[in-house]
Parts: structure tokens; sequence; C-alpha cells
């Protein structure tokens, strides 16, 4: 399990997180919601090491991932972001078998028989040795995640996946997310999509100025939320 505890985190002056706590457990599907500026991403940043949270501790299997190597965190937590990062002059193929070479140190041969088995779990068996340049931008989310998958993560963080892609193509990558949860895969995903959220998360928590304000099952804070700021943003978004 991902267990945050009271956790803080500011830029400078700004603090961005106010003693977040939740817990994610092993083979569920947590969505994130709320407000621009809420402090999502930095959430997940925190939980990949790519932001360092100023108090607090997040656990990762009853161990402190504030202890561990970022290196090695990230092996075991894999982050997908909105704008893709692959390398534009690699093959998808490529992108996927360099990141498990290298991170991961497996041997080539080894790493290509993976990364062309995540390749078809997202549907891209057929353009493996495209460039992203020559895919779609839904393509080269898949790809992304695929390299995600193939590091074979015990969690794996999801910020707007969605959100810079053409509308037509948001619905594929949505389902293709909901079938790794299906599957058990460990998800937290930072997401506008309400109603991905309502079908797919086990649990929603919604952040407002820092905090976690409100979480529960997707009928409970969707159905019957407490707080009037979680009221507000629904009726905002709905
Ligand atoms: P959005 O829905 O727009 O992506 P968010 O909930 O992900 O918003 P964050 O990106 O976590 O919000 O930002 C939280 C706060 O931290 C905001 O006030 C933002 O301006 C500030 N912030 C984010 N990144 C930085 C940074 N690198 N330096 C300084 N301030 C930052
Ligand atoms: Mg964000």
């Amino acid at each position: 399990s991902l267990v945050v505890s009271n956790l803080d985190m500011a830029y400078g002056e700004l603090d961005v997180l106010k003693s977040v706590s939740l817990t994610v457990k092993p083979g569920t599907v947590t969505c994130i919601i709320g407000p621009s500026g809420s402090g999502k991403s930095t959430l997940l940043r925190c939980l990949n090491r790519l932001v360092e949270p100023k108090g607090g501790d997040v656990l990762l299997d009853g161990a402190s991932i504030l202890a561990m190597k970022p290196e090695k965190l990230r092996r075991r937590v894999g982050m997908v972001f909105q704008q893709f990062n692959l390398f534009p002059d690699h093959t998808a193929l490529e992108n996927v078998t360099l990141s498990l070479t290298k991170v991961k140190g497996i041997p080539a041969q080894e790493a290509e028989r993976i990364a062309e088995a995540r390749l078809a779990d997202v549907g891209l068996a057929a353009r493996k040795h495209h460039r992203p340049g020559s895919l779609s931008g839904g393509q080269q989310q898949r790809v992304a995640i695929a390299r995600a998958l193939a590091m074979d993560p015990e969690v794996i963080l999801f910020d707007e996946v969605t959100s810079a892609l053409d509308p037509e193509l948001v619905k594929g990558v949505l389902n293709l997310m909901a079938d790794l949860g299906q599957r058990g895969m460990t998800m937290v995903v930072v997401t506008h999509e309400m109603g991905f959220a309502r079908k797919v998360a086990d649990q929603v928590i919604f952040m407002d100025e820092g905090r976690v304000v409100e979480g529960g099952p997707p009928a409970a804070v969707f159905d019957t939320p407490k707080s009037s700021r979680l009221k507000h943003f629904l009726d905002e978004v709905l």
C-alpha cells in the first residue's frame, strides 16, 4: 500500500500541500480531483520524488519513500504525464526498451521482448517502429503508458494524461486505463474526467487549496458531497 501522512510541501514561501493524508490500497484506483492550483500535480510529484516535501511521510509497503534513492523509488512508482515525455528520435519500441535497459539494466533482447508485449497490451503492436511524430496523441500516450507498465511498477501515477489529447482520442486512453484498473494495477489518477472517476475509481479524493477536503467512494463524493467547496466544484464541472 501507499500511505501518505500529513504531507507538507512548499514552493518557496508558497505552501502548496498542507498536511495531506490518504491511503492507496493495492489493486485499487484512486482518482484525485480538484480545482486548478489545488496541488494535485504537486502531490503526485512528491510521490515520485520529483519534488521533496518539507514535512510528513509517504510509506510504500511500510517503508518511507523519503529514505529511498529516487531512481530506485521510480522503478517501483511509475508516472505518466500530460505531455507524454517520449524521446522524439526513437521509435515506440525503442522508447519502451530504452527505459528497461537504462533504468532497470535489463539486457537488450529481454528488454525488447518485454517492450513488444507491453506495446501489444496497449494496442500498438502494429505501430512499434513509428516515431512519436508519426503517431497520434492518443497513440503517443499509449506508448508512454506501455513504457510505465514495462517497468512493472507497484503503483502508476497519471497526471491528467488525456488533457492534451484531441477529444476523439480521449475515450480510447481512458478505456485503456480502466482496463488496467480492472486487471489490478494500483493507480493514482489526477483527472478532470469525472465520468471516468465515477466509473473506475475505488476512491475519489477532492483537493482544494493544498488540502484533502473530502474523499471516499465515488458515489459518496459525487452524489452526497458534504463540504460546500466540493458541492461548488461539482456544480462547476458537472
Ligand atoms: P492544475 O489542475 O492546473 O494542473 P494542480 O492542482 O495540479 O493544478 P499544482 O500544479 O500542484 O496544482 O500547483 C499547486 C500550486 O503550486 C499552484 O499555486 C501553482 O501555481 C504552484 N506551483 C506549481 N508548480 C510550481 C513551481 N514549479 N514553482 C512555484 N510554484 C509552483
Ligand atoms: Mg496539475
